[in-house]
């Protein structure tokens, strides 16, 4: 069947575009999922919507597999194609097509890099918002798929928030558009809500409208030392109530302080603290940022000689790289990690915390912690360190199970930007009704009969 299918794909689109090399299909068998892999049959490297339809059309009448892919920077196997079968690339369906400057709207191909295009809308004064971590690598097809969130989540909102509309194909070939230019849509369901964070198992997406924003003038990074996280999140309660809401609002508990000196050296001031706050502060002034600050300041109740403020570029860098190369830290020091990103309410994130280090402890693991204040986000990374690895294997369940239910417990949830895919499908009844997971299988259905796009994710 793979056979006829390779051929069929090679006579019905330009032949360079499908490819079953082992080792290029090998380069398709991973992602930034640890310790994860899984390879396809055949790749088929889309260039255009003609190409995403024909694929599905096909793989659909074949009874074939059809794993979406992005730039593979996702966390939860989401483009691994555990089943086998195809893996559609939208890598080459990479165009910033408009930057529609008067509507304040990009349409882009989902292969388009995000950060490619938050720098094509500053060229016109415009800012797309939402910025994960990966910006420089991950795709914004990926993003939408995920539900992709980051920092300025806090201010601006996640991916969610900035779609307008979308182009998408369905699993028998079929193209849909819904949306476009408009900011106000009331007519129909929102097919496009339906599709953000579907991690590719109901659609492929093929053209995004997306909402821009008039970028502000002047931005400020800092770094506020606390003695502990308590306090830390006792100040952006205090920041909040005193109406300053800062475009980012991140947190470092101790460990990750420690672990980010110990491997990028020179890059974090203020290492020996309990706890940090990295700030960013955005407006349309120099006055009205700095009168952000003061207000900051006071409300945090911080020593200003204690404080760092990034008065350079390159010090602005020093800044973000100590919180983005947190991943990097953990890598150097012991390779394997686990990774997870539960949400609580933010008043809840000392807590919790708190609890779950002294569970770690109980258990005689290592871990490191930080996120996104503002928003309740908390990045939960856990160091295998010298155990054995059929022993890690077999005890992480248990630990997923055990982080989960207390995020839960405390009104949060299991994940609040990586998603389910393969990682945490097995967890998701702890999460949702069985009534909201028949809800969901049966949309899943309405979309994609066959069961061909992207089986193996989200469902248990
Ligand atoms: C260092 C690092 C930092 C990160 N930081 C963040 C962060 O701050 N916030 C955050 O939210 N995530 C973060 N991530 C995770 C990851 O970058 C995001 O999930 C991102 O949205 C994935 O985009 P991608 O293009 O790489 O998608 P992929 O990994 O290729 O795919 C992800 C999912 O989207 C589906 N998909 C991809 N393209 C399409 C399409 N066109 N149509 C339908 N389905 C599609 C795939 O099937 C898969 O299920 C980080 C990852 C790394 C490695």
């Amino acid at each position: 069947m793979i056979n006829r299918l390779y051929r069929l794909l090679q006579e019905n689109l330009d032949p360079h575009k499908v490819l079953r090399d082992a080792d290029i299909l090998e380069g398709y068998s991973r992602d930034e999922t640890p310790d994860m892999a899984a390879a396809p049959d055949i790749l088929v490297r889309a260039e255009n919507a003609d190409d995403v339809s024909m694929t599905l059309k096909l793989c659909s009448e074949h009874k074939i597999p059809v794993t979406p892919r992005g730039a593979g920077t996702g966390v939860t196997g989401g483009a691994l194609p555990v089943m086998q079968g195809v893996v559609l690339s939208l890598e080459k369906c990479n165009r910033i097509l408009e930057i529609d400057r008067n509507n304040m709207v990009a349409v882009v191909e989902p292969g388009a890099v995000t950060g490619d295009i938050q720098k094509a809308a500053l060229e016109q004064g415009l800012m797309y918002p939402p910025d994960p971590a990966s910006l420089e690598t991950c795709s914004i097809g990926g993003n939408v798929a995920e539900g992709a969130g980051g920092p300025r989540a806090v201010k601006y909102g996640t991916t969610k928030d900035y779609i307008l509309g979308l182009e998408f194909v369905l699993p028998d070939g079929s193209l849909i558009q819904t949306g476009g230019k408009i900011v106000k849509n009331a007519t129909g369901y929102n097919l496009a809500g339906i599709l953000i964070g579907s991690e590719g198992t109901l659609a492929v997406i093929t053209k995004i409208y997306l909402k821009l924003i008039p970028a502000p003038k002047v931005t400020l990074d800092i770094l506020l030392p606390f003695d502990s996280l308590d306090q830390a999140i006792d100040a952006v309660h205090a920041v909040l109530m005193n109406r300053v809401i800062p475009a980012a609002l991140e947190f470092m508990e101790q460990d990750a302080i420690s672990l980010v000196s110990k491997h990028i050296q020179n890059t974090i001031p203020c290492a020996d603290a309990g706890a940090h706050l990295l700030i960013q502060i955005d407006g349309n002034t120099e006055d009205q940022v700095l009168a952000d600050l003061q207000t900051i300041v006071e409300a945090a109740r911080i020593n200003p000689d204690r404080m760092f403020v990034a008065q350079s570029p390159s010090q602005k860098e020093r800044l973000w790289k100590a919180r983005r190369s947190i991943r990097e830290s953990i890598q150097a020091e012991c390779g394997f990690f686990a990774a997870e990103d539960c949400v609580v309410p933010r008043a809840g994130i000392p807590q919790f915390v708190k609890d779950l280090k002294a569970y770690f402890h109980y258990k005689a693991l290592r871990s490191v912690m930080f996120g996104h204040a503002g928003d309740g986000n908390v990045h939960i990374d856990i160091l295998k360190d010298a155990i054995a690895y059929d022993e890690w294997k077999n005890m992480l369940p248990g630990i997923k199970r055990e982080i989960y239910s207390r995020a839960l417990a405390c009104g949060g949830t299991i994940t609040g930007e990586h998603g389910i895919g393969c990682l945490r499908k097995e967890y998701l009844p702890l999460a949702l009704s069985s009534d909201a997971i028949d809800l969901s299988r049966r949309i899943k259905a309405a979309f994609d009969p066959g069961m061909i796009l992207n089986p193996g994710k989200i469902f248990p």
